[in-house]
């Protein structure tokens, strides 16, 4: 099975903070909380429609020959210095000391950690498998709350310190941000509706895993949480998501309630989100939880090998939803462990959250 090219696609523009959480901050009573939100949400607007507007122009990276295949990252990052311009200054190189800027540093080693993850794991050298050089920008613009991923870097704000934190905090955030470049690099799911919510799904899977697989913590261990280093001491919650329990992160007076539902009773029917990428997620996250804490170990073995070879197996079409993807992970736990415990765990988790498997 080979991966797909994704030839002439656009790439996804995709923020960690969902629009409708910077919506609701954005309406604070409190001018200090409400201006940042305001402004990230019109800086994240233009930067999607700037995305559209020049799609067309992207194309994916000419291919390396097989021998030439890098077993080491190639990581550059770049300080914005609150500015806006892309990529910024660049500050540290691949094999560089580190910098005084811990944010710098926090980056440099959360692009690392996810190509480790990648590499020792699954055999993949770096988002497209060929060792494509990873690029990060720090400090970009001002309280900027958000985090994302536009197709060809990675870039992050320093939160507005109220109820964000700089995004580096988060190893997860930034594996999470990295893996949607995977996702463009392989079944390149649509960003709308099920197959957003499946692409958003991944990434916090892969950022959950290389949290998990730099601390050495096993399922049972794990906090299964997305976001919980970025959210400031004041916020009523314990991160962004919990793929654990969706729909408890938090519920907070500024923020509001986590809206993440836990199976398919009670799915969101929204146009908002891009049809509810961000919260229609919590379905598969929770599906993959169960699987990964009813095999026990380590969760980026077997559950992740699972999705991993679902994700690369060249099968998965750009409009899968969550049935279509359910069922490859079971003939994915078949082919390879065997009729054994995984395909049972598989077919059991995803009847626990309500998707059909046949
Ligand atoms: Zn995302």
């Amino acid at each position: 099975m080979q991966p797909r090219p994704n030839h002439g696609l656009r790439p996804v523009f995709c923020t960690i903070v969902p629009p409708h959480l910077l919506d609701k901050l954005s309406q604070a009573d409190d001018p200090v909380l409400a201006a940042p939100a305001r402004r990230t949400l019109e800086a994240d607007g233009a930067r999607r429609h700037q995305r559209q507007v020049t799609a067309l122009a992207f194309a994916p990276h000419p291919p390396r020959t097989a021998d030439a295949v890098p077993t080491k990252p190639r990581r550059t990052l770049y300080d914005c210095r609150h500015g806006t311009d892309l990529p910024g200054h660049k500050v540290r190189a691949e094999g560089d000391e580190p910098t005084q800027d811990a944010s710098v540093n926090r980056a440099y080693a959360g692009l690392g950690a996810t190509f480790d993850l990648l590499l020792s794991e699954y055999g993949r050298s770096s988002i497209d498998g060929k060792g494509l050089p990873l690029i990060g920008s720090v400090h970009y613009d001002e309280k900027y709350n958000n985090a994302f991923f536009d197709g060809e870097q990675m870039v992050f704000g320093d939160g507005d310190g109220e109820i964000f934190l700089d995004f580096t905090l988060a190893i997860d955030v930034i594996a999470h941000e990295l893996t949607h470049g995977l996702t463009q690099y392989t079944a390149n799911l649509a960003y709308q509706g099920q197959s957003g919510a499946l692409n958003e799904s991944v990434s916090d899977v892969f950022g959950s895993l290389v949290k998990q697989y730099s601390l050495g913590h096993s399922a049972e261990q794990a906090d299964w949480l997305i976001g919980a280093d970025i959210l400031a001491p004041r916020v009523s919650g314990d991160a962004l998501r919990s793929m654990k329990a969706p729909g408890t992160a938090y519920d907070d007076d500024v923020l509001g309630k986590d809206p993440q539902p836990a199976s398919m009773d009670d799915y969101v029917e929204t146009r908002d989100d891009n049809g509810g990428v961000h919260i229609n997620s919590g379905i598969p996250n929770r599906a993959f939880y169960l699987l990964a804490t009813a095999l026990g170990g380590n969760a980026w073995e077997r559950a992740g090998q699972i999705w991993f070879d679902v994700l690369t197996g060249g099968e998965l079409t750009q409009r899968a939803g969550f049935a279509a993807f359910a069922r490859l992970t079971v003939a994915a736990a078949r082919s390879r462990f065997g009729e054994g415990d995984e395909a049972e765990a598989v077919l059991k988790a995803w009847s626990e959250v309500g998707v059909a498997t046949r």
